[in-house]
């Protein structure tokens, strides 16, 4: 059945339609948001807003998502505890795009949306690029950058502002785009800043991927700070909504220490707390494991003729 829009509920933020159907009632207990809420990676709290399914391109989205400057404090007060997760992400991210990379002849500079405490920045500067530059909102994510790294890094929300003086090669957004109000104009703005020829580099968590099916609403991506969900149809369709073509999308691996696994299965905390002992008396919890857990790696390219 199709959902009548309310009077200033957003439109697909993917492909602009009007057309969705219900997915999920809004889940939500103010006793239980804390400053780890609006934080990278942390334990899953199941709750959600109001999720409707987009009819024509597939994406889930939030239609009554909360406004800009709740976002905007919400990310800039979140606290951040995950330094050595952030580290294997980077490492993973870097290793499914290192083949496109090689590709772009021009390498002036490469920008890192959301960039955490800015491990992939160094993985830029292994790459030849001129200058790296991470935006990123959380303080406290900066303040926990290595030394070297954190000069690199801009604090605030993603704007053309913030990087007005430069004009990358390459620009990423990892796990970022499911937490902001405006994804396709982010991606348009990202679009414009590029040199032709320039690459966009996102990964998001597919919702159609078979683990996320299996969980529903137990899965992990279920969280009251995505605001809308991909899949691969969804993804290709906001790239090229923003002007990129030669689109291509792929599923990656993640590879993480087992302890970390363990806190995104929706088992009870007790036993989890319970399990990650066994774990660590067996020398187990900080194995690294390899898992497709459906996360989405999408590439776009600005055309080289591109006049803008
Ligand atoms: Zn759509």
């Amino acid at each position: 059945m199709s959902d009548p829009k309310k009077i200033n509920e957003r439109v697909c933020p993917a492909c602009g339609a009007r057309e969705s159907v219900h997915f999920a009632d809004e889940r939500l207990d103010n006793t239980r948001v804390t400053d780890y809420t609006y934080a990278s990676r942390k334990q899953p709290e199941f709750m959600c807003h109001r999720l409707v399914r987009c009819t024509s391109c597939n994406l889930i989205y939030a239609p009554a998502p909360p406004d800009l400057s709740f976002l905007t404090s919400a990310y800039a007060e979140a606290a951040y505890d995950s330094a050595e997760e952030a580290r294997c992400a980077a490492e993973s991210y870097a290793n499914a795009l290192a083949p496109y990379v090689s590709e772009l002849t021009s390498r002036t500079a490469a920008i890192d949306i959301g960039a955490g405490n800015g491990y992939l920045l160094s993985w830029f500067l292994r790459w030849g690029f001129g200058k790296a530059i991470g935006v990123e909102p959380s303080k406290a994510a900066i303040d926990a950058a290595p030394e070297e790294i954190r000069p690199l890094l801009r604090e605030g929300m993603f704007s053309a502002e913030i990087v007005a003086d430069v004009r990358p090669s390459l620009v990423c957004s990892f796990m970022t785009l499911e937490h902001v109000s405006e994804p396709g104009q982010l991606m348009r703005t990202v679009y414009e800043l590029l040199e032709p020829g320039g690459l966009v580099a996102v990964v998001v968590h597919n919702w159609r991927g078979l683990l996320n099916r299996a969980l529903g609403m137990r899965s992990p991506i279920i969280d009251i700070e995505h605001l809308q969900l991909f899949s691969p149809e969804s993804v290709s369709t906001l790239l090229r909504e923003a002007g990129f073509d030669h689109i291509r999308v792929q599923t990656i691996t993640n590879t993480y220490p087992l302890r970390y696994w363990l806190r995104l299965t929706p088992m009870h905390d007790k036993l989890k707390n319970r399990v990650e002992n066994v774990l660590k008396r067996f020398g187990a919890a900080e194995v690294r494991i390899p898992l497709n857990v459906g996360n989405l790696l999408a590439v776009g390219q600005k055309a080289i003729g591109s006049s803008k």
